[in-house]
């Protein structure tokens, strides 16, 4: 039997938006979107600095995926492309502004992944920051510091922190931009490793798939 392909996965922002959000939210009584945010750390952009500590010890009772909103297409195009790579998840665990309290984020995210995608192994799941110590023969993730350089095909998936990077520099580093809309940035992954014209369009505002707690707000929602 031919062997398949590999695939290094990345889960937050590219599987789904955790419910960090919602949680900096419910912390400050604000209303934001994820897309009202152009840098990667949304905590360092909305907390003030006094109350970092107070916001850690708040989220540290959480767990961010039960809020967890999966990105459209998200399961569907991960289940088709399992038939054809070697899936392997490739995800941090750590927050950096609170490195003590980010053990039970491995917990949680295991757990979420179990449910969610049952049908990759869980010895496949790897949880590290040095991703760059992994190689594949496709790697799918949102920042484009962890996209190795060695690996053939590497994919930046659409994020509201992304947005700004310029084609020229992905051109450079020869990475495809899985267009710039995280809205149908699985559409596009489908389109690029499975070569397929057609995939099913949801409808545009209608894109969420709810797992547990609160609908997740987006712009322009109608
Ligand atoms: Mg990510």
């Amino acid at each position: 039997m031919e062997q398949k392909k590999s695939l290094l996965l990345d889960v937050d922002e590219v599987i789904c938006f955790t419910g960090f959000l919602p949680a900096v939210n419910a912390f400050l009584g604000t209303d934001y979107v994820v897309d009202d945010f152009d840098c990667y750390y949304i905590d360092e952009a909305a907390i003030p600095k006094e109350r970092f500590q107070e916001f850690n010890s708040f989220i540290n009772k959480r767990n961010l995926y039960d809020d967890a909103i999966l990105i459209p297409n998200a399961i569907e195009t991960i289940k088709d492309l399992n038939s054809e790579y070697e899936i392997y998840i490739c995800s941090s665990c750590i927050n950096p502004f609170d490195i003590d309290g980010s053990g039970r984020l491995f917990a949680d995210k295991y757990n979420y992944l179990r449910q969610t995608l049952p049908f990759i192994k869980p010895e496949n799941f790897i949880f590290t920051n040095a991703k760059h110590l992994f190689r594949a023969d496709v790697q799918i993730d949102d920042r484009l510091p962890n996209l190795d350089s060695s690996i053939e095909t590497k994919i930046l998936f659409p994020s509201y922190h992304n947005k700004n990077i310029s084609d020229i520099e992905l051109q450079e580093k020869h990475v495809i931009r899985a267009g710039y809309d995280w809205r149908t940035g699985w559409q596009e992954v489908r389109s690029i490793l499975l070569g397929e014209k057609e995939y099913p369009q949801e409808e545009p505002n209608k894109i969420y798939v709810k797992t547990k707690g609160s609908l997740f707000k987006v712009k322009n929602d109608k």
